[in-house]
């Protein structure tokens, strides 16, 4: 019997983690840490069953975001030792993103979870789009996803049943090329992190090609907390080809060299503007820092820096430098977890902060127009799992869906769906 145990990232947002396996088999489809914070402990990771754990085959990692491998080196810890198969330039953040959060968790004075060690010793196996791993009764494609740099979708067959597993993926990215769903399915495993909202991304852009203007004009500066990797380049993107002001725009180096590493094989990558790219590579504006303090502190600047959460790195300090003048502005552009210093900003509750205050969603996951779009190509009245959003989020989409003649699903923490039943 083919079952997937929802062990994670199913009515809520974070730690992200599926078994999906008919006794025979088994494999891990992503492995993330939820990061919340309490007095006692930082971060919630996947409430998996250890017995069936040490039975998997494989792991198959969607990305390389915290909330899809932040708990695999948990794993390596636990001595389960199996082979992580990965889009080839995720492996390289799989490091990153877990050391990061091991720096999140020091610097908020928690005990660590795992060590580098674990971290360094993940089997990490390089996969390119199109590529298939078999592994016993189990076929998986990979396919691009378009969230972040070589984010993939699933394409499992496991006997006669289809499994789409989207990980993270969006239709709208300025760098990257949109998935392609298409085919007779048994079952979607969703990311459904908006529920069913619509997003106007093009209002978006206007709003935060307004936001800065308006606060360079009078002299101020803006600061743009963002992640390492994906919509950090995408903004710079659209800075770079539709800001009319000319002011310099400091950009973290990680960031930067997130962005020239995908020249590297643009086409494989899925990469779909190279030449933008290279222009940024060029351009006077542009200017690269490693620590705060090659920031100039007067004139007016746009700072694109990390984490994306405001809670370590350059933002954390970066937040209290430009938030003490009402002239500038901090501009959030993604999803903030309670408790985080970015969230504390947003709702006011730190004290000092007179810069304004903006939050403006940037796109990276799908809204409902593009749910019901990727539902209308895929044949055979799959039945819908969502993920990757909180209960009432969820619950509204599987309404939205329901009404629509689908079978959607909002499963909770532990859940155990046997796919078998499923045609
Ligand atoms: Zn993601």
């Amino acid at each position: 019997m083919l079952k997937l145990y929802c062990w994670g990232g199913v009515s809520e947002q974070g730690r992200s983690c599926f078994l999906l396996g008919d006794g025979n088999g088994f494999i891990l489809l992503d492995c993330g840490v939820k990061r919340t914070f309490t007095a006692f402990k930082a971060g919630e990771y996947p409430q998996w069953d250890v017995n069936l754990l040490t039975r998997i085959d494989a792991t198959f990692l969607s990305h390389a975001h915290e909330d899809h491998c932040g708990a695999l080196p948990l794993l390596t810890k636990l001595g389960i030792q199996r082979p992580i198969y990965t889009h080839h330039l995720v492996v390289p953040e799989v490091t990153q993103s877990c050391s990061a959060w091991l720096q999140v968790v020091d610097s908020a004075g928690h005990k660590k979870p795992y060590e580098m060690e674990h971290i360094l010793s993940l089997l990490l196996n390089p996969v390119g789009f199109g590529e298939k791993i078999a592994i016993k009764n189990c076929e998986i494609f990979f396919n691009p996803s378009g969230h972040v740099p070589g984010s993939a979708w699933f394409d499992i067959m496991w006997g006669t049943k289809r499994i789409i597993y989207t990980g993270d993926w969006c239709t709208s990215s300025l760098l990257f090329s949109p998935p392609e769903f298409s085919g007779h399915a048994d079952a979607v495993v969703l990311d459904g992190a908006y529920g069913a909202a619509v997003i106007m991304q093009d209002n978006i852009y206007e709003q935060l090609l307004g936001a800065i203007t308006a606060t360079v004009s009078k002299g101020g500066s803006v600061l743009l907390p963002v992640p390492r990797i994906g919509r950090s380049q995408e903004i710079l993107v659209l800075l770079n080809s539709a800001l009319k002001v000319s002011v310099p725009i400091y950009v973290e180096a990680p960031i930067l060299a997130g962005l020239r590493g995908f020249l590297r094989d643009p086409e494989k990558s899925g990469i779909k503007c190279p030449a933008q790219i290279v222009n940024i590579g060029y351009d006077e504006k542009i200017k690269e820092f490693h620590r705060t303090s090659e920031i100039p502190q007067k004139g007016e600047a746009i700072i694109l820096a990390t984490d994306a959460m405001g809670s370590s790195g350059a933002t954390k300090e970066l937040i209290d430098r430009l938030g003490i003048s009402e002239k500038n502005t901090i501009i959030f552009t993604g999803f903030l977890y309670e408790g985080t210093k970015g969230e504390q900003v947003l709702k006011g509750a730190v004290d000092g902060i007179k810069a304004r205050v903006a939050r403006f969603i940037w796109k990276v996951h799908p809204d409902w127009k593009d749910i019901e779009d990727m539902l209308g190509k895929i044949k055979g009245d799959p039945t819908v799992i969502i993920t990757h959003v909180a209960r009432e989020k969820g619950d509204e989409l599987a309404r939205l869906l329901r009404q629509k003649g689908v079978r959607a699903i909002v499963p909770r923490v532990g859940e155990i769906i046997d796919l078998s039943s499923f045609s």
